[in-house]
């Protein structure tokens, strides 16, 4: 048993050596309840809750702590959470939040994901604290990209891409959490239709998600040009998509706010570009890109990598 949690310290302190490769042993995933001791609330989106717990078996305090997320409403959404389970499960990259195993409630259907903790939180709540470089900025969008990339390949789409969803670890490094919305597209396949739209995160999304309903690794980019500018105004709340975008709207009696931002997008407006920074021209015409009203003018993570290597150079 020590040797098994030495063996985990290594390989929690290491995240590069992948433990299925390199050594005989595997993580143990099963975590108990009885073990796991509250600290503090982490944040909540729209249908989980995330806590801090420290994992303590050993009951003296040198356990670790681990981010916990658990569905909201313990009774809907049950076949989507075990969904987003495995599908966290089956990610192994540096800039995806990493999953650590389940919890189940005794001879119950409540499931726990279990996953790494960020110090940090989110960019949401990160960036406003901070007085964050433009150089950082870019090198945050470039890990974003470079996890979204590795996401595609496995041909998952996120659909829920935004600055609240991606996690810090360290001044250096970010990673893509939440994949409450992910869905597979199967080989030559090219879109997924969503029936219900209930709360979804409009303001973020392309222009034929909200026409259509239809979602591509192509309106993953759009969701990343939303990103992209949420960190150039560092998540200024008086400066969020939401707000920018209602200003842009002109005054409606009744209208639903979709078909109101339907038609501004329609109008080719856009967020505005940050102003004053360094490679402003550029990083103009890559946030106009992502937001190409045709879904194949938008360029893919792998070109995006490929031109912020270019700026930052
Ligand atoms: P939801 O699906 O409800 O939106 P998220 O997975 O986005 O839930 O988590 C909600 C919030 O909890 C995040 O915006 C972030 O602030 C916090 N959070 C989530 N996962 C972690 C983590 N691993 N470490 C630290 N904070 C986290
Ligand atoms: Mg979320």
């Amino acid at each position: 048993r020590t040797v098994l949690r030495k063996l985990t310290e290594i390989m929690i302190k290491n995240p590069d050596i992948s433990p299925s490769e390199t050594l005989p042993v595997k993580v143990p995933s099963t975590f108990h309840k009885r073990y796991l001791k509250k600290m503090r609330d982490l944040g909540e989106g729209h249908f989980g809750k995330v806590t801090l717990y420290l994992y303590d078996p050993a009951n003296d305090g040198t356990g670790e702590l681990v981010a916990v997320k658990a569905l909201k409403q313990e009774n809907g959404h049950v076949e989507s959470w075990m969904k987003e389970i495995e599908i966290l499960k089956s990610l192994d990259h540096s800039n995806i939040v990493k999953y650590k195993g389940c919890c189940t409630e005794l001879g119950g259907q409540v499931v726990q994901l279990i996953m790494e903790y960020l110090p940090l939180g989110s960019l949401r709540e990160h960036l406003p604290k901070r007085k964050l470089g433009v150089p950082q900025c870019l090198m945050f969008a470039q890990q974003i990209c470079q996890g979204m990339d590795y996401l595609h390949s496995k041909r998952y789409i996120h659909r829920d891409l935004a600055a609240r969803n991606v996690l810090v670890e360290n001044e250096s490094l970010v990673k893509i959490g939440d994949f409450g919305l992910t869905k597979y597209i199967p080989e030559g396949e090219i879109y997924y239709r969503v029936r219900e739209h209930g709360d979804s995160p409009v303001f973020w999304y392309a222009i034929e998600c909200l026409k259509e309903s239809k979602f591509s690794f192509s309106s993953d980019v759009w969701s990343f040009g939303v990103t992209l500018y949420e960190i150039l105004t560092r998540c200024d709340p008086r400066q969020n998509p939401p707000t920018k975008f209602v200003d842009m709207m002109e005054p409606t009696q009744g209208q639903m706010t979709v078909m109101v931002l339907i038609k501004l997008l329609e109008k080719r407006m856009r967020l505005p570009c940050p102003r004053d920074c360094p490679h402003e021209v550029t990083l103009h015409m890559l946030m106009e890109q992502c937001w190409a009203s045709e879904p194949g003018d938008r360029p893919s993570f792998k070109s995006l990598i490929e031109k912020f290597e270019a700026i930052r150079r």
